[in-house]
């Protein structure tokens, strides 16, 4: 008997609405589990929960009842990736020694297509979309999920059973996995990130090595070589290791030699032939070659890939050249290392548009990368610092400005022919925008505006 046929008729609790909870608790009920949702936001605004409710799902909004675990005897509780393990009713559950999932362990019980998981601190989306995209060319029967914006089990509870499952995993998503098993695992790198939530590195990192903690012998593991790290996460696991390296040739992976690519001695592209820019995305070509290669893919999709695709939206973005200057969209970048790699991605002078939401962090880690600037144009909370920083480093133009709106206006009038212009805030967006998705889309109409 299979996981979803020992669940039917037992009782889940599902912890947080939002897109992956409201899936969640869609697919169990027409699996014939007794399901109940739990969500904080109170019945009348809350639409998902009425839409469960009409579905005859068991709701309860706006409070956090324990008796609910005195009620029902609880199987499984499957949270929301985002609420904290301090939460009461996941505390309760621990208590009880209720397992506590995230979609992505239900998605791994719903198929048999095999998945493909793809984690790190950065670079997750690029590696993802460059991972599906190859196999898609290759003719090969993929689908995308997780983090990326399509939601792991609805992804798996529709797939035929014979497709790649290519999966975008955080390490909130891995930490709610209990026997989650990829057929071909990918760490990118690991960087101090999320520590409000994990608390230390050491609980960060072990998020991250449940993508290795139960593949078998005949499934693959991709490591970074160059980060010691991901290395060491690796030691444990029982899959077959492929390793990449920017720095040095290995034995059994990809790796970088006379400016090209190459996969185990075969020549896959020159460098020259790569669209993608920044050395950083190198890192991303060379980890979704790893996981293509095995699994099956030719070189010819892997070639036409690198030669067309020109990035991920909002990640190190072009948008366009106007008057010979180069405009980039990096909105993504809301750390100071996502920044400090799209600074290094260019050899032209540049002008720099930066600033948010202020964390409390200084920005003088980004020295070493602003050789190339030529102006900063700063908004939002953190534009002082930047100021400052401007200032310090003896840059010519510096100035503040309301928002990524009047910033590029205000970085054209000081370039010149040959410039980047670059948005890569190295601050999350929260002080003025939604979404970094927002901020990234205001600059992109604003350069449009600029024609
Ligand atoms: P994620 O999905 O992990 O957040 P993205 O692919 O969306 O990663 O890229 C986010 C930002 O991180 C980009 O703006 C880019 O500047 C930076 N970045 C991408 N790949 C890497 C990498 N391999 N190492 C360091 N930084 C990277």
């Amino acid at each position: 008997m299979n996981k979803m046929q020992m669940l039917k008729n037992e009782h889940v609790l599902v912890l947080g609405l939002a897109k992956s909870g409201y899936a969640a608790a869609s697919i169990l009920h027409e699996y014939g589990v007794n399901v109940t949702v739990n969500d904080q936001k109170p019945f009348e605004e809350n639409e998902p929960a009425q839409l469960l409710s009409e579905k005859g799902i068991d709701v309860i909004c706006g409070t956090h009842p324990l008796r609910m675990f005195d009620d029902k005897e609880m199987t499984i509780l499957i949270k929301n990736p985002g609420i904290p393990y301090e939460n009461v009713m996941v505390q309760e559950a621990i208590r009880r020694q209720i397992p506590v999932w995230t979609e992505i362990e239900l998605a791994y019980h719903l198929t048999s297509s095999p998945f493909i998981g793809i984690t790190g601190s950065n670079g997750k989306t690029t590696t993802t979309t460059l991972i599906y995209e190859m196999l898609k060319k290759d003719g090969q029967k993929t689908l995308v999920a997780g983090n990326i914006g399509t939601v792991a089990s609805e992804v798996a509870a529709n797939a035929a059973g014979d497709e790649w499952i290519v999966t975008e995993l955080s390490s909130f998503q891995l930490m709610g996995t209990v026997e989650f098993r990829p057929k071909i695992s990918l760490i990118l790198n690991i960087f101090d990130a999320h520590l409000d939530y994990h608390h230390t590195r050491e609980e960060y990192e072990k998020a991250k090595q449940k993508v290795y903690a139960h593949q078998h012998e005949n499934d693959i593991a991709v490591i970074n070589l160059d980060d010691p790290s991901v290395v060491k996460l690796a030691e444990g696991s029982k899959a077959k290791k492929v390793f990449f390296s920017v720095k040095e040739p290995v034995e059994y992976g990809a790796f970088i030699k006379d400016g090209a690519i190459y996969y185990m001695n075969e020549h896959v592209i020159d460098l020259k032939d790569v669209v993608l820019p920044g050395e950083h995305n190198l890192e991303n070509i060379l980890a979704a070659i790893c996981v293509v290669k095995n699994a099956g893919c030719s070189n010819e999709g892997i070639v036409h890939v690198l030669t067309t695709f020109s990035g991920v939206k909002h990640r190190l973005q072009f948008v366009d050249t106007i008057q010979s200057r180069k405009f980039y969209n990096d909105s993504k970048a809301t750390n100071i290392l996502a920044t400090s790699k799209a600074l290094s991605a260019f050899e032209q002078p540049t002008i720099l548009l930066a600033g948010g939401l202020d964390r409390g962090n200084e920005f003088g880690e980004l020295r070493p990368f602003m050789n190339n600037v030529k102006g900063i144009i700063t908004f939002g909370e953190t534009a002082p610092k930047f100021v400052k920083l401007g200032e310090e480093l003896g840059i010519h133009h510096v100035k503040h400005v309301d928002n990524v709106e009047q910033a590029v206006p205000a970085a054209f009038s000081i370039s010149e022919e040959e410039d980047v212009i670059l948005l890569s805030p190295a601050c999350a967006s929260w002080d003025q925008h939604k979404t970094f998705e927002e901020r990234g889309d205001m600059f992109v109409n604003a350069v449009h505006m600029l024609k």
